[in-house]
């Protein structure tokens, strides 16, 4: 656990003083950020790791009887594990009662980005609906999705290439990509001197971008920013500034584009929900409908991990179906029942 104190107690020092720099202002408001003193042996993958196992001996991998994961990748995604195969999840998904599956492996237009040309549309369908057709007889249902880099400048280009490739159900998300300010090598000087609203312009203006261009049935974890940003900045720090999400949420709303509850945030530094609770509460409130929820697993050990625990936040937010596409127009998916607190 000494890797994973460390964190806490650098963002908590952080945390502390980014509030001493503005008295009297709105909590968190125009503090500005001071990357934390992260010690030189702090490695973010031990940490998550870390996290991860927590969660597990707290019941997080035990997720069952659940009607959709509607974000996963497999070895078709630059960044999954060797064991994160199609076949391996179904199985799981049977075994645990996860009645449907979207596959969203990356695909990215940066030609620097690690997801550009990694594997090919054809490859990726003919996987998906050829194990669609094995797991049908077990009562499982697999849908052919992608998570595609949402980037303002390849926006024609990915709008083309969408209408030329279609896919059951689309996920637009933005990403760190190469050379970003996000990246950990540039974040720590990047968000120096800054207060939490510039260091995350950069992030959410492509969030806001993303769901006006309306080219996606829902937007990923559209916070990951957090996570970006950690341990320099807790999510409390995020939670204290609400307005930051408002454009983001707006545009969804406008555009009718889901808002999707991401678990992996919760075997990640930030250990909530991409967005936690009052950001998919506030969606609602502002005429939103449409949500969507995801693992995000990209390995085997990640199957659903957490899936529960966002079925229940959403559940308590007052989400009573999931917005979902098999291809043509919007479903919904029945939230199943039980209860709703504990999330
Ligand atoms: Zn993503
Ligand atoms: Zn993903």
């Amino acid at each position: 656990m000494a890797e994973a104190t460390e964190v806490t107690e650098a963002a908590e020092a952080n945390a502390s003083a980014a509030a001493g720099d503005a008295p009297g202002g709105p909590p968190g408001g125009r503090a500005t950020l001071a990357p934390a003193p992260v010690s030189g042996r702090w490695s973010r993958r031990e940490a998550e790791l870390e996290i991860y196992e927590a969660g597990v001996a707290a019941g997080m991998g035990n997720a069952h009887d659940l009607p959709l994961d509607s974000h996963m990748h497999t070895v078709r995604s630059p960044d999954a594990a060797p064991d994160a195969l199609l076949d391996a999840y179904c199985a799981l998904a049977v075994e645990r009662g996860i009645a449907e599956l979207a596959i969203t492996d990356h695909v990215d237009f940066d030609p620097f980005a690690p997801a550009y040309a990694f594997s090919s549309f054809e490859d990726r369908e003919r996987d998906v609906r050829q194990a669609a057709e094995r797991w049908a007889e077990h009562g499982l249902a697999v849908r052919f999705g992608i998570e595609l880099t949402y980037e303002r400048r390849y926006e024609d280009e990915i709008r083309g290439w969408l209408r030329r490739h279609p896919h059951d159900f689309t996920i637009g998300s933005v990403h760190s990509g190469p050379g970003s300010v996000y990246e950990p090598a540039n974040v720590a000087a990047f968000l120096a001197g800054k207060t939490l609203a510039q260091a995350t312009a950069p992030y959410f203006d492509e969030v806001v971008a993303a769901a006006r261009s309306g080219l996606f049935d829902t937007l990923g974890h559209i916070d990951v920013v957090k996570r970006y940003l950690a341990p320099h900045v807790l999510p409390e720090q995020f939670a204290a500034q609400p307005e930051l999400y408002e454009p983001a949420l707006a545009a969804l709303v406008d555009s009718g584009t889901a808002l999707e509850v991401n678990a992996s945030g919760l075997r990640q530094l930030p250990r909530e929900t991409y967005p936690a609770a009052p950001i998919v509460a506030r969606y609602l409130e502002l005429g939103g409908r449409a949500v969507t929820i995801g693992s995000d697993t990209h390995r085997l050990g990640w199957f659903a991990y957490a899936l529960d625990v966002a079925y229940r936040l959403a559940a308590s937010a007052g989400v009573e179906a999931l917005a979902f596409r098999r291809g043509g127009d919007r479903v919904w998916v029945p939230m199943p029942p039980g209860p709703t607190e504990g999330a």
